[in-house]
């Protein structure tokens, strides 16, 4: 029953409860929920009764279990066992074991800390996020960073940046006069993209292999132009894959919730209950780490790349997110009257100044070569950051800018014109599909991200600009004799300094291109483009003031995504080279050859040969081909020579990129062109239809 799997292999709270002595679960919580430090002695307490369950559950190892910047999780087995002389062996785990780890660092990016630092790096016991068993291992969720604490990893600023903005927000409520909030959370639901493919079309293409995305494949006669797969019926072999991963994930506690057909063929999407940031942020890695995982038990492959298909929509992850008070008060919600609800359109405006301030930050943090494909693209927002409110909460923030009276709109309910169906009330705000961060109802939902990426980096970025807003308005307010007055101002100073960043039109037409060049916003196209502007001398003091990240952190985080982004290029590049020497130009001029020999067999018999213009067309692309295969190798060696740094990307975006385009127009052209039997990997229509 779900009730008795949902959380099995996780030492979750009601585990502490019910195995720590009752000071050691006490204290526990005291050091989740203050700034009190754990003790020793508890932490022995406490690694004992997770080796013991552990065990009890089958576990023989532990390990811990970390996000390097790698993106993905790092892990290293430790057995429980300690031999003992005579040749027995005892099972051990102390407090000091639980609470610190000491991987070589050097294995993992660190941007250049490594350089002036020692290679030594800890991981660190996160209390906050429970342990669970994977595999036979009890997984502790730390923390890593270096011998001089600086942060090697995606949680520790994810860490203090939530720290800042409970800091902050708790700050503007106490300047509202509200004192009864203890703690303020960020919560995060990652809703998450995927497609599911079938193993042996995927082990047929080099470039799913080596680079999780299709580099060729002409666009097949049908895609999702008849939009039938959207929240269509789950065929029986991804059913039986949906089911098993939604077990799996409830078994580690992950609240997997929602599950359904997304809109391309073979494109599916699994939606959890949102959680605390942190937690959610290691469940989405754990999500994505298991989609893998089952999807190999059913012959499937699950592909998490941003845009595994050129033509076909791309795969996101909106990063669902609010504030919510220890008092159960979720800080977004607008209430019956949000006209009249300061403490909500205190936090809206300061949603509205962090974005429109730091929108750049929000575009950094969303910037891999596999989003670059996305955004712009198919069904995804474009690379501009701006802001959906919905008519009604855009007309009653400018109402109160200018002193005018607010009717709302809102309230009215839903005519359908069928008198069966229950009558329900309409949102007030209207969902918008085509916005890069809209407000939601009760939060805000950040599109931008991409499926393979972790949502620490846009939730930190998130709170950081958040926080920053509430401090300045919290300042205000507490300078201000009415407090009244002063929130006002507040609201009508947002509104005209800020509100260009808030638009509930269509964000992908091309109008609003243009339209968001006229109000200044940020277009970075591309993350080449992106990228250095994370070190901007606004961003550096953002981060410094609340703590975030120091400046040489931030230099770190740079140079490890812009080597990222030349070495993925690169990967893509040298892949493309292969496959195209090795697989489509012999596959042209075999068919050529073919065509040839008939064309010959043809003449012999007296008839005239009605080949030759194909076979002048193969002939052609078959040179087109190995002059484009050789621009790109040219280009790629430009692209070496520079190295990693903010040169070479520029030289990756536009120099290789371009030259893999060219080459694969050409490939493409020859895939349509060649008999179906010569070529040599699996075609798009293959792929995106196989699994039933
Ligand atoms: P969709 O956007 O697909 O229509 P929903 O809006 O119902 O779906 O929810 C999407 C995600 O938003 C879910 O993961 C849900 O848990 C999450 N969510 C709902 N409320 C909050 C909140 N207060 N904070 C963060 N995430 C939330
Ligand atoms: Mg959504």
């Amino acid at each position: 029953m779900l009730k008795d799997t949902f959380g099995q292999l996780v030492f979750n709270d009601a585990v502490m409860a019910s195995r720590l002595p009752r000071e050691t679960y006490e204290e526990y919580l005291r050091c989740l929920n203050t700034d009190a430090e754990l003790s020793p002695e508890a932490a022995d307490v406490i690694a004992n009764a997770m080796k013991d369950w552990a065990l009890e559950k089958g576990a023989t190892h532990f390990t811990h279990w970390f996000q390097p910047m790698t993106g993905v999780t790092a892990e290293k087995h430790e057995g429980f066992i300690a031999p003992v002389a005579g040749g027995g062996v005892l099972t051990e785990f102390s407090g000091k074991e639980l609470i610190k780890g000491e991987p070589d660092a050097s294995s993992f990016p660190s941007g250049g800390l490594r350089a002036t630092f020692e290679a030594r790096g800890y991981t660190n016991w996160d209390p906050s996020s429970y342990a669970f068993i994977k595999d036979g291992v009890l997984c502790i969720p730390t923390a890593f960073c270096s011998y001089t604490g600086e942060a090697l990893d995606k949680k520790t600023p994810l860490l203090r940046s939530m720290e800042a903005i409970d800091k902050e927000a708790k700050r503007l409520l106490k300047a509202l006069g509200i004192t009864d909030v203890k703690k303020i959370y960020t919560t995060v639901g990652a809703e998450q993209e995927y497609f599911l493919i079938a193993k042996e079309d995927f082990e047929k293409r080099k470039d799913l292999r080596f680079t999780g995305r299709t580099l060729f494949g002409a666009r097949p006669p049908k895609g999702q132009d008849l939009e039938d797969h959207y929240f269509g019926p789950v065929k029986p072999r991804v059913a039986a894959y949906m089911r098993e991963l939604d077990e799996e994930l409830w078994r580690l506690g992950v609240p997997a919730k929602t599950r359904h057909n997304e809109t391309a063929p073979s494109q599916h999407e699994s939606a959890p209950v949102f959680e605390t940031a942190n937690i959610a942020t290691d469940h989405n890695q754990l999500t994505m780490e298991v989609m893998k995982r089952v999807a190999a038990k059913h012959g499937l492959v699950c592909l998490l790349h941003e845009k595994p298909f050129a033509g076909v929509s791309g795969s996101g992850k909106h990063n669902n997110w609010s504030l919510s008070t220890d008092t159960g008060v979720n800080l977004l919600s607008p209430g019956p009257n949000p006209y009249t609800n300061t403490r909500f359109l205190l936090f809206l405006a300061a949603v509205i100044k962090g974005v429109d301030e730091y929108g750049d930050l929000m575009r950094i943090s969303i910037a891999s070569a596999g989003n670059d494909h996305r955004l712009g693209g198919h069904e995804a927002p474009p690379a501009i950051v701006s802001l959906f409110l919905g008519d009604d909460l855009t007309e009653m923030l400018k109402c109160i800018a200018e002193n005018r009276p607010y009717a709302s709109v809102g309230g009215a309910k839903i005519e359908t014109g069928v008198h069966i169906l229950p009558r329900f009330e309409k949102d007030t705000s209207d969902r918008n599909r085509t916005s890069p961060f809209a407000f939601t109802g009760n939060k805000f939902e950040f599109r931008m991200p991409g499926a393979s990426m972790s949502v620490s980096d846009p939730t930190l970025i998130l709170n950081t600009i958040v926080a920053d807003a509430l401090q300045g308005f919290a300042e205000e307010i507490e300078n201000s004799r009415d407090i009244s007055a002063a929130v006002k101002k507040l609201i009508s100073d947002t509104v005209s300094e800020h509100g260009k960043v808030i638009f509930n039109g269509n964000n992908y037409s091309s109008d609003w291109i243009a339209e968001a060049e006229k109000r200044g916003l940020p277009n970075y196209k591309n993350t080449a483009e992106a990228l250095p502007h994370l070190t901007d001398e606004k961003n550096i003091g953002l981060f410094v003031r609340h703590g975030i990240f120091t400046a040489s952190e931030l230099h770190s985080r740079r140079e490890i995504y812009l080597e990222n982004y030349c070495k993925t290029v690169s990967i893509e590049a040298l892949t493309m080279l292969d496959m195209a020497r090795q697989e489509i130009l012999p596959a042209i001029a075999k068919y050529a050859g073919a065509l040839a020999a008939a064309g010959k067999d043809i003449a012999a018999s007296g008839a005239e040969s009605p080949l030759k213009k194909d076979l002048e067309h193969l002939c052609k692309l078959y040179r087109d081909g190995s002059e484009r295969v050789e621009n790109l190798e040219n280009a790629l060696f430009a692209a070496h020579a520079r190295g990693f740094g903010q040169a070479a990307a520029r030289l990756y975006a536009e120099q290789v990129l371009g030259a893999m385009r060219d080459l694969r127009v050409v490939a493409d052209e020859a895939e349509l062109s060649v008999a179906a039997d010569y070529w040599p990997f699996p075609a798009y229509d293959k792929i995106l239809f196989d699994v039933n």
